[in-house]
């Protein structure tokens, strides 16, 4: 299944304006970069952007059979970008935002696998800045992280690695949107290369085991995620979340999966400069192989 055309911008259990999907179905979300596709040059002028329509996500869905207190697992199959992506500078935004004085738009060319930086050729990590579902409570913009997912801009959400997502209405109501073909950890000035994408995923729901944050896998790690509206209440989350998993999955006391953890865990930034700050605790998989 493809949705294209139908995006929100803010995550909420909206019934009327969901798809239904099936679980393991393969689906296809078209999705616009984090300024609604508005951005068309380097020419452009930021006054005209309409900031109430940006960081749209794709969708949302609504997952047969996904019920408030399951685990909503969502694996990233491919992403497939454009050939143009977009940066912004902007005064007020970002760590610098206080010294920047004017904007900046750069279009960044990707081509034969980089992303093409004046004369830098930069790897791609084509990666999902938004991903999530329908919050507790009332709709969150899709430009602020939570529990719920959002605006993470984890660099590890990427093709083959695996999101699972607390479940808190029927039907999840997921979507996404937002790609970068490559970001540092922290996006520092607020922006990633910013680009349109298609992204392949495969839902399926987890009965019987409770998520309070999102948590996510690769090839080589497993990671909890949090979100704060400070720094330090997003590492506090995202530690507890994997001093717990340890300790439920090695038998450990708290002390000793602490311990393990400050031996061989990263603390790792997602974002720094959106409403709330997002950070992952990375665990190796020859340390743990499960993440629920
Ligand atoms: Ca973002
Ligand atoms: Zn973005």
């Amino acid at each position: 299944m493809i949705i294209k055309d139908q995006c929100i911008f803010a995550l909420g259990d909206n019934k009327e304006n969901a798809v239904c999907v099936k679980q393991g179905e393969i689906i296809e979300f078209v999705t616009k970069d984090c300024f609604n596709n508005q951005i068309t040059s380097e020419e452009y002028v930021l006054d005209k952007l309409d900031w109430d329509h940006i960081n749209p996500a794709t969708g949302p869905v609504y997952v047969e059979g996904a019920q408030a207190g399951d685990v909503l697992k969502v694996e990233i199959l491919d992403i497939e970008m454009e050939d143009m992506g977009t940066m912004c500078a902007l005064p007020e935004n970002g760590v610098l935002g206080n010294i920047v004085t004017e904007s900046t738009i750069k279009k960044i060319p990707v081509q034969d696998g980089y992303a093409i930086f004046n004369e830098f050729k930069l790897p791609l990590n084509p990666m999902i800045g938004v991903i999530g579902v329908a919050p507790k409570g009332d709709a969150i913009p899709c430009g602020t992280p939570g529990r719920h997912g959002g605006n993470m801009d984890n660099t590890k959400i990427a093709k083959g690695s695996t999101l699972y997502l607390p479940v808190f209405h029927d039907g999840a109501y997921f979507g996404c949107g937002d790609v970068h073909a490559c970001m540092g950890d922290g996006e520092i000035m607020v922006s990633g290369v910013e680009i349109p994408a298609k992204v392949n995923v495969r839902l399926s729901v987890i009965k019987g085991v409770t998520l309070d944050n999102p948590r996510l896998e690769d090839k080589d790690y497993i990671y909890t995620i949090a979100s704060g509206e400070n720094i330090e209440e997003a590492i506090y989350d995202a530690t507890k979340a994997m001093c717990e998993l340890l300790q439920k999955h090695l038998g450990y006391s708290l002390n000793e999966a602490g311990m393990l953890m400050s031996a061989c865990g990263n603390l790792e930034i997602c974002q720094v400069v959106d409403p709330e700050r997002t950070v992952r605790m990375a665990i190796p998989r020859t340390i743990c192989d499960k993440v629920l």
